[in-house]
């Protein structure tokens, strides 16, 4: 039946010519079915350089709404029309505005995890594995950070010189995480490296032996010497890790880290929505040309060669 449902959605793909992106967070069956896994800058840059004009994005809205946003000429569509992401919709356009006026001066800046919207209120956007090295590109000393209070937190640590003004956003499943659900993993596994995103708490990055993307704690993992890591990030990621590293052992904190948008996506819904051609993003143009400028920013800064002219 499932075999049969990937066969008709491969046959469809192919007819259409389309192409299927999904986030490491998505489910399994969803990741093995996509044609490029990764986390939200490298599927940007894939949706924005592909050849193909159908996109299917298994991940949650504000990526769809990115790939749209880079490439307005391609149909973007998400199998799962209310898919959003709790942490984007902490951000609003009244909220924003009425900081800019406080700090005329500052950088504004938001973590790609935001809607369309935000960004085009903002300046530049950054993901979490490019935040560093595009905020330490720009000369601005005041930074308005919006909406990952974790993110935004992380890298002022690393950049003491420059003021942060920290939006309260921040992504209910990674804030969850507490020091003894690692404390708890350490007793039992005590040589395991802790390998933390940096949308956890500061007491949870304390903790870390390493901190970075999902792609970065792959990467890390993978060219490690170590076999035991402790994973402070969503559990969708295990499925390439394990792919990866098939025999080393990965640990997830508590009970389980497991962000329901991101879970909602199934093969029908993906089967429907390339048979329908339904669930196109769509953004209007003046929203689009603000927030465009605020993700070329962001491939510029983070010097990114293949940039987009449009
Ligand atoms: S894991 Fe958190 S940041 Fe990622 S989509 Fe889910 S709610 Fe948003």
């Amino acid at each position: 039946m499932i075999i049969n449902l990937i066969e008709k959605i491969e046959k469809l793909k192919n007819e259409k010519n389309a192409i299927i992106l999904a986030h490491y967070y998505q489910p399994l069956e969803i990741q093995e079915l996509a044609d490029y896994v990764g986390d939200s800058y490298y599927l940007s840059e894939i949706a924005r350089d592909c050849k193909e004009e159908i996109i299917v994005f298994c991940g949650v809205k504000f990526m769809g709404e990115s790939a749209k946003i880079l490439s307005p000429n391609k149909t973007i569509l998400m199998p799962v029309v209310d898919a959003g992401c709790p942490m984007a919709d902490m951000a609003n356009e009244e909220g924003i505005v009425k900081l800019k006026k406080e700090y005329p001066n500052a950088l504004v800046v938001c973590y790609i995890n935001s809607t369309a919207e935000v960004k085009s209120h903002c300046d530049v956007a950054v993901t979490s594995s490019s935040a560093l090295k595009i905020l330490n590109n720009i000369d601005k000393d005041q930074i308005l950070f919006i909406p990952d209070k974790n993110l935004g937190g992380y890298i002022e640590e690393k950049l003491p010189d420059k003021e942060f003004i920290l939006w309260d956003g921040y992504c209910k499943y990674h804030n969850k995480i507490q020091e003894s659900d690692i404390f708890d993993l350490k007793l039992k596994y005590k040589d395991a490296k802790v390998l933390v995103h940096p949308e956890c708490r500061r007491e949870i990055r304390d903790l870390a032996d390493y901190i970075g993307s999902t792609s970065g704690i792959i990467n890390y993992a993978t060219s490690s010497e170590e076999n035991d890591f402790i994973i402070a990030t969503e559990e969708g990621i295990l499925h390439e890790l394990i792919k990866k590293n098939p025999n080393k052992n990965f640990y997830i904190p508590g009970n389980r880290i497991c962000c329901e948008d991101m879970k909602k996506t199934t093969l029908e819904d993906v089967y429907k929505t390339l048979l329908n051609m339904k669930n196109e993003i769509t953004i209007e143009e003046d929203i689009r040309q603000k927030a465009l400028n605020c993700l070329l920013n962001m491939h510029r800064y983070a010097g990114d060669k293949n940039e987009v002219t449009i």
